[in-house]
C-alpha cells in the first residue's frame, strides 16, 4: 500500500473520546489535535451529564487536566489551526466528526468537514481496518514493520491516539509503501 495523499501538507490528526455512542446525546469529554509539524493541541471539557458505563470505567479517570468551556475549546482550535482549513485524519473518524460538528455547529468546522478516515484507507488496500487497534492481534507485527514501539501510546487517550494514527501515516509516507 501506497499513501499518496491529496494536498499532503494540509492535514491534522485527530481523536476525541466522548460520552456515548449514542449520536443523539454523545458530547466530546477530550480532544486531540496534532499539525505535521508535530504541533500539538489536547483540551479536556467541562461536562457533568450522563456517560455511559465503559466511557466512566475507562475514560473518566484518564481525564486529569484543567477542563475548559466547550466555547473555549472551538476558541483555541480555531487559534490552533488558523484559516487554513486542513484535511483532518482520523481513525475511524465518524463519532469525531459528528461530535466535533455538536461542538461548532453545522457548517462551522474549523478544518474540512469531509474528513479522512484511516480505516477506510487500509480497508481499500486488502488490510484489516482493525489491524490499528493495539489489542487486535496482528496489530504488534503491523507497528512493528513501521518501525513503531506501539506500547508507548496509551490506547483510548485522545492525545496518544492522535500521535498513533500520526506515527503511522509519517512511517508509511516515510516507507513509500506498507
Ligand atoms: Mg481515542
Amino acid at each position: 500500500m501506497q499513501l499518496k495523499p491529496y494536498e499532503p501538507d494540509n492535514l491534522i490528526f485527530i481523536d476525541t473520546e466522548f460520552t456515548s455512542l449514542e449520536p443523539a446525546t454523545g458530547q466530546i469529554l477530550s480532544l486531540a489535535m496534532i499539525k505535521l509539524t508535530g504541533e500539538e493541541l489536547y483540551l479536556e471539557l467541562e461536562y457533568d451529564g450522563v456517560v455511559d458505563p465503559w466511557v466512566k470505567r475507562h475514560i473518566l479517570p484518564t481525564l486529569t487536566n484543567p477542563k475548559v468551556t466547550v466555547h473555549e475549546a472551538c476558541r483555541q482550535i480555531r487559534d490552533f489551526l488558523g484559516p487554513k482549513m486542513p484535511f483532518a485524519v482520523a481513525y475511524v473518524d465518524n463519532y469525531d466528526s459528528l461530535y466535533f460538528v455538536k461542538m461548532f455547529g453545522a457548517g462551522k468546522l474549523p478544518f474540512k468537514w469531509m474528513t479522512i478516515d484511516f480505516s477506510s484507507i487500509l480497508f481499500a488496500n486488502g488490510i484489516n481496518p482493525t489491524k490499528l487497534l493495539a489489542t487486535e492481534s496482528g496489530a504488534k507485527t503491523f507497528y512493528k514493520s513501521l518501525g513503531i514501539d506501539v506500547t508507548k501510546y496509551q490506547q483510548h487517550y485522545a492525545l496518544d491516539d492522535a500521535r498513533m494514527i500520526r506515527d503511522v501515516w509519517l512511517a508509511i509516507v516515510k516507507k513509500g509503501k506498507m
